[in-house]
């Protein structure tokens, strides 16, 4: 079983209403950075994005990767060799990452169309065929 997260202070359950407006999804309880897979309550802070998150330790290490430093050793982010509970944990975060994704996709595709894009034209840019393309997203 997977401990219970910790109480969340005020201004954690303010940036988390923000963040759930904006992204337009509640946020799963625990939500993890999509880089390395560090949770919440392991890192400094997590940052927002599009359905994602990102670890203060990961925007260090791309700060330091665009200033010219190395990357990291692929030791760096495994998170299949982890404990079950840790997996288990980190599974509402992917689902989140996954469903928000496919709603942006879908809102890219619903906005190329209102723009009289053809089903054509949406086929070619993802790779698959018009037929494909409308059976996805229509
Ligand atoms: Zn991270």
């Amino acid at each position: 079983m997977a401990n219970p997260a910790p109480k969340k202070s005020p201004g954690e359950a303010r940036a988390r209403r923000n963040a759930g407006r904006l992204l337009g999804r509640k946020l799963p309880k625990t939500v993890h950075c999509s880089f390395c897979g560090k949770s919440q309550h392991q890192v400094k802070m997590l940052i927002a994005g599009p359905g994602m998150f990102i670890c203060d330790e990961c925007v260090g290490l791309c700060s330091a990767i665009v200033a010219g430093g190395s990357l990291p050793d692929r030791a760096y982010f495994k998170p299949l060799e982890r404990p079950t509970g840790e997996l288990l944990e980190l599974l509402p975060s992917v689902n989140y990452a996954a469903d928000s994704s496919r709603d942006f996709l879908q809102q890219i595709v619903d906005t190329l169309r209102a723009r009289e894009v053809s089903w054509a034209d949406v086929g070619g840019a993802l790779g698959v065929s018009r037929q494909s393309a409308w059976e996805r997203f229509s």
